[in-house]
């Protein structure tokens, strides 16, 4: 069962529910994930993300080893790196692409459609090879070359549309309202958030089931935040963990709709075109997004191009090769110490999210 967020209304988990509520809104699982024991389980890590099976609204139906990606100290930063860009496709969109290929077959659909800007159509096109589903990736025209050949190499039919990246949801949509296939949506299927809540699981368990104080993700239609949020919720009502960190949501500067919705339109304005992989206006789950970082005790930060570009080099010296975008999330971190964000003695996990070998 589907639920709205918003007004409520259920909708059946079936092929032929709609991706989104009457009202407009993003659906939900109406049952929450919450882990029913009340000490964390021996996790079998050979089964990558499954390991936490038991606690997802989703079955394991198809994957690539995914998950567990290592967390790693970042002393250069004064925090911790959670690596996720270690995945089969190069980006943490592989958690979500896993769990929603996996309802696609079992819900029986033959097409997924997606719109993105690279990562999430090419880990989407992947999965869907692997189960032997066809896909079709609405993607931009001026996108990556890279991601726009390995989308393209799966035997995905890859639609490159002109314009900005509105204009490719809503090409995206037509198609999907005439009837091409499932929409496979990172930013609206309720399933791709319960493999993004992955993240919060690996991290505690990886902490010893401690969780740190900061969670820094960078955000564009932000379902790595949203599931972090998530997850971190579930692991603290089970009695895993004994809070939910703070979470903060990097943006691009002049496209930093959270951060204008917080601070004002000032703190949003500027430009940052290296981050091309968060150029995302009008996010679908805005609310939900601002509700979890409220709740969460956390904020909304913009980053300019300069300092993404900056430590970007620096990340690439420092060993770790992530495309300009994740650059936001430790570009992120002086802005954050100078406000109080982040005190001086807090524990920050920084999520790096899409290798640098496609950018
Ligand atoms: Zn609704």
């Amino acid at each position: 069962m589907y639920r709205c967020w918003s007004c409520g209304r259920g909708y059946s988990e079936t092929a032929g529910a709609p991706w989104r509520c009457e009202c407009g809104h993003a659906l939900d699982f109406a049952d929450s994930s919450a882990p029913a024991d009340t000490a964390p389980p021996e996790l079998d890590r050979d089964r990558g993300l499954w390991a936490f099976e038991d606690v997802l609204p989703v079955s394991r139906g198809v994957t690539l080893g995914e998950g567990w990606t290592p967390l790693v100290d970042a002393p250069e930063w004064d925090a911790q790196f959670k690596l996720d860009y270690l995945f089969p496709t190069g980006s943490f969109k592989d958690r979500g692409a896993a769990t929603t290929v996996s309802q696609a077959l079992e819900l029986g659909v033959d097409r997924l459609v997606e719109d993105s800007s690279g990562n999430a159509g090419h880990a989407i096109a992947t999965y869907a090879a692997r189960a032997g589903l066809d896909a079709t990736v609405y993607a931009p025209a001026d996108a990556k070359p890279a991601k726009l050949q390995a989308i393209e190499r799966t035997g995905a039919d890859l639609v490159r549309v002109e314009g900005d990246r509105e204009a490719v949801t809503a090409a995206c949509h037509e198609a999907v309202a005439a009837g091409e296939g499932w929409y496979a949506s990172h930013a609206w299927q309720p399933a791709f958030f319960a493999g993004t809540a992955t993240i919060a699981m690996e991290i505690a368990a990886q902490r010893e089931w401690s969780v740190p104080d900061v969670v820094v993700t960078p955000v564009g239609h932000g379902t790595l935040l949203l599931g972090a949020y998530r997850g971190f919720r579930a692991l603290q009502a089970a009695g895993w963990t004994d809070a939910v960190p703070r979470l903060v949501g990097v943006q691009a500067a002049g496209t930093a709709p959270l951060v204008a919705a917080r601070q004002g339109e000032a703190a949003a304005a500027g430009g940052n075109e290296a981050a091309d992989g968060i150029q995302i206006t009008e996010p679908a789950r805005r609310e939900q997004l601002l509700a979890a970082i409220e709740q969460s005790g956390g904020d909304a930060v913009a980053v300019d191009q300069s300092a993404t570009e900056e430590v970007s080099d620096r990340l690439d010296r420092a060993g770790v090769s992530v495309e300009p975008t994740c650059a936001t999330g430790p570009a992120a971190l002086p802005e954050l110490r100078e406000r109080g964000l982040v005190g001086p003695d807090d524990d920050v996990v920084v999520a790096l999210t899409g290798s640098g070998l496609k950018a």
